[in-house]
């Protein structure tokens, strides 16, 4: 008789404390981790629905990228080395022109990169047609915090891009209504800031107000730009961090996307409120600058990682993980000589159990644990840059990449063995996704790139 549904053999295990287990069976029922079995003898015992052949792979857990953007997939290869203003010249004519079909099947291709890539949770800061996003997910089989970022603000948004406070919540209530919980509970919906050089101090309160009403989420860009930081010392007199202090919306239910910009006195003030930083390394290196994160985790700030989507970047949170450590010892290791500086475990820390909490799951997710939600990934260990090594979890931040997951599982469903999707037809959700991009492309008159599939 089974015990559990699913067992996955022999594999070499990554614990909460970044130790490896060798030879573990991990035992699933339902959608969770109901055991760990570190003894051979006993887990020849334990019997499953389904048996996954673990041996000379590492079993850790899901990436979670913490700051993404769904609706953008579509824009891959448009906005590398493009002049300013990226945002009026190619942003804003691309979302504008997208139906809640191009969103679907960008959403669906974005599903099958993140799970190729060993990414088993997002937090999407939004766009247009999260509805479209949301089902994406609940069909792919990810797990997803969806934003509907709002703006009501800016002479730099069109109007059509713009929405009245009132109508700005009552959008993402009914976005709330229809997908919180969906997909078994899969898909949590949260209250979106683009920015705040978009919003007035009234979308500000209403959102602050609503979340905590509603205990949900804010996803917000902040601290991104200098612009931001003159907006707000212009308008208000206060740096962003400060003044969104005067609205209660600092808190640890607010995931604060890149975070760069930050005074030391703002990062105090983040860190004591317990708020959410999200580092996106690949797009603060390139537009924003360098994030102060050793400041930032000395203060005991909770980080996780981001790719900011696959406008420009690809979806890849082990590439993430080094770009930060590399940044962060070029920017403030190398003139005190301090080695450790951003060391490699912190960084994979960020990508899982940050990036968790920070989408207010680290009880559920984040390290691979009994009682917590089996989003589980294997890395296949069998590749000359991974193996033989000293010290495997530090050769996983140094080497890894996402081809090297051969396996995916999301609240204990098996979605990809052997870098084969079990349930979704990648043919041809690559076909659907450059049917839209084609259609989108004309219908906004930009330069995109027919894609030739
Ligand atoms: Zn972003």
């Amino acid at each position: 008789m089974a015990d559990f549904d699913l067992i996955i053999r022999g594999v070499r295990l990554l614990q909460p404390d970044f130790s490896v287990l060798d030879a573990a069976a991990v035992c699933i029922q339902k959608d969770r981790i109901a055991r760990i079995e570190g003894d051979p003898v006993t887990a020849a015992g334990l019997h499953a629905k389904t048996e996954l052949d673990g041996r000379r792979k590492l079993a850790m857990p899901g990436l979670v990228d913490a700051h993404t953007h769904a609706a953008q997939q579509l824009l891959r290869g448009s906005v590398t080395d493009e002049m300013p203003m990226i945002w009026a010249r190619i942003l804003v004519p691309f979302e504008s022109n997208l139906a809640p079909e191009d969103v679907y099947a960008g959403a669906r291709l974005f599903c099958v990169e993140n799970l190729k890539a060993g990414i088993t949770a997002f937090a999407d800061a939004g766009g247009p047609h999260m509805e479209a996003v949301a089902q994406a997910v609940v069909e792919t089989g990810l797990r997803a915090a969806i934003t509907r970022s709002t703006m009501d603000a800016g002479d730099f948004i069109p109007a059509s891009m713009k929405e009245p406070v009132a109508q700005a919540i009552s959008h993402t209530e009914d976005l709330y209504k229809a997908y919180h919980n969906a997909g078994d509970g899969r898909v949590q919906i949260w209250f979106g800031l683009r920015q705040l050089m978009s919003a007035t101090p009234e979308l500000v309160e209403a959102v602050a107000k609503r979340s905590q009403e509603l205990q949900t989420g804010v996803h917000i860009h902040l601290a991104e730009h200098l612009d931001e930081v003159s907006h707000c010392l212009r308008n208000y007199g206060k740096r962003p961090a400060e003044w969104l202090d005067t609205f209660g919306i600092l808190t640890p239910n607010l995931l604060a996307a890149h975070s760069v910009r930050l005074s030391d006195k703002e990062v105090k003030l983040v860190s004591e409120r317990g708020v959410n930083v999200v580092h996106c390394p690949r797009s603060n290196l390139g537009n924003h600058g360098f994030s102060k994160t050793p400041l930032l985790m000395a203060l005991g700030a909770n980080i996780g990682l981001g790719t900011d989507g696959a406008s420009g970047n690809r979806l890849d949170l082990f590439e993430q993980m080094r770009l930060l450590k590399s940044a962060m010892h070029a920017r403030f290791g190398i003139e005190i000589n301090d080695p450790l500086v951003m060391p490699a475990l912190d960084t994979l820390r960020m990508a899982t159990l940050g990036g968790a909490r920070a989408m207010m799951l680290g009880d559920e997710i984040g390290t691979l644990e009994s009682g917590k939600k089996a989003d589980i990934i294997l890395i296949n260990l069998d590749a000359p840059h991974l193996s033989p090594t000293a010290h495997l979890p530090k050769t996983i931040v140094a080497a890894a990449g996402p081809a090297d997951v051969s396996d995916a599982i999301v609240d204990g469903q098996l979605l990809m063995k052997d870098r084969q999707l079990l349930h979704l037809d990648e043919a041809e959700i690559r076909h659907q996704a450059g049917e839209a991009l084609r259609k989108v492309a004309r219908k906004a008159g930009l330069p995109l790139p027919i894609p030739d599939l």
